[in-house]
């Protein structure tokens, strides 16, 4: 049986995927020549095509690099002098706290999640905030985390959206560094990570050079950037990946954003309405405005293993709680590749 993945990453496939990888062997992409010149039309038309789907302005650059966690650590390192800002709503901002800690930078974390009223110190150069954080199903509010921005506009503001993109509407205007990997909401194989950072951000690091700082190496934003420029990444990467992203952008560029968005929004009221009448599975988080659209949480009171093992008896596969949640919690992804009648499927068996 063809099993439906509703895991928060690795997940499901985009339904598009297999044929876009049988056509990538056809077009002997895993051979292709990473400094010539098919490489690097993929490479330029792939980054224009996550631009156009996510309006982000073309003064930003687009870099690619291996995870999400990567992502962490090298905003981290090609930005930050001295002092990082945490946001912290989940294991996922705890880990972005600790890279910052190991490569010697003073972390602070935020008193609180009460965005919008944060006292940010003086000193912090950046402020860290996993808008989506897949271990607890919390999320932040675009809105609030623009109301910090204009607070502090001078502070780099940097969000982790893996669980969130590409339904999260982001006003990159207002956002320094944004990062994902793409084997969450982008239903492809893990292995590739996407970093959009601002003319600010870029600034910042060209400061840290000129004071002789360590921003890294290979992958530090200057290096992506000059590689960047001429369509080129600075290692040999992961070539058919990008090729699978470019292809997936192609075909969501082609359902349009605003749709995908639309559907994400009915899966995840069809989800969360079914869960707040359920008798023994709640939503764990209570707050409404603070529940994942994406990934969510739900308490099980115990039986975690159990309804696990009965989906995916039905062909459903659903994550665990994360950590020392895993035996009464459930994790649940609604992303794109997931189709509203697979959740109606989904809910049926639970019910
Ligand atoms: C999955 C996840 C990560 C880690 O992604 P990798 O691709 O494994 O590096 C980081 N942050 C969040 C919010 C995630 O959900």
């Amino acid at each position: 049986m063809k099993k439906v993945f509703f895991t928060v990453g690795p997940s499901q496939i985009y339904p598009t995927l297999p044929k876009h990888l049988q056509r990538a062997l056809l077009e002997d992409i895993p051979s292709l020549n990473h400094r010539g010149g098919e490489f690097k039309k993929l490479f330029s038309d792939t980054s224009l095509k996550l631009k156009r789907l996510l309006k982000i302005p073309s003064s930003h650059a687009v870099f690619f690099i291996s995870s999400a966690l990567e992502g962490m650590e090298r905003t981290i390192q090609s930005t930050v002098e001295s002092i990082s800002y945490h946001i912290i709503t989940g294991s996922f901002g705890k880990t972005w706290m600790n890279i910052s800690k190991q490569l010697g930078k003073e972390a602070i974390a935020a008193p609180g999640v009460d965005v919008k009223n944060l006292l940010v110190p003086k000193d912090a150069e950046i402020i860290c905030i996993t808008q989506n954080d897949t271990s607890t199903g919390i999320q932040i509010l675009m809105d609030d985390i623009y109301v910090l921005k204009k607070k502090y506009p001078k502070k780099l503001i940097s969000l982790d959206v893996v669980s969130s993109i590409p339904y999260v509407d982001i006003n990159y205007e207002l956002a320094d560094v944004t990062f994902f990997s793409v084997q969450k909401g982008f239903g492809l194989p893990a292995g590739l990570g996407v970093i959009i950072v601002s003319p600010e951000a870029m600034q910042k690091c060209g400061q840290l050079v000129k004071k002789r700082l360590s921003i890294g190496s290979f992958h530090s934003f200057e290096n992506l950037y000059k590689k960047a420029l001429d369509s080129q990444t600075p290692e040999t990467p992961n070539v058919l990946n990008i090729y699978l992203f470019n292809k997936v952008l192609t075909d969501m560029l082609d359902q349009g954003i605003s749709k995908i968005r639309k559907e994400t929004d009915q899966k995840t009221k069809m989800m969360y309405d079914f869960f707040d009448a359920h008798p023994t599975l709640q939503p764990a988080i209570s707050e409404l405005e603070m529940r994942s659209q994406t990934t969510l949480v739900i308490n099980t009171s115990g039986n975690t293993a159990k309804i696990r093992k009965k989906l995916s008896e039905a062909g459903f596969e659903i994550g665990a709680g994360y950590g020392d949640r895993k035996d009464d919690q459930i994790r649940i992804a609604n992303f794109p590749s997931h189709t509203l009648s697979q959740v109606k499927q989904l809910l049926k068996n639970l019910a």
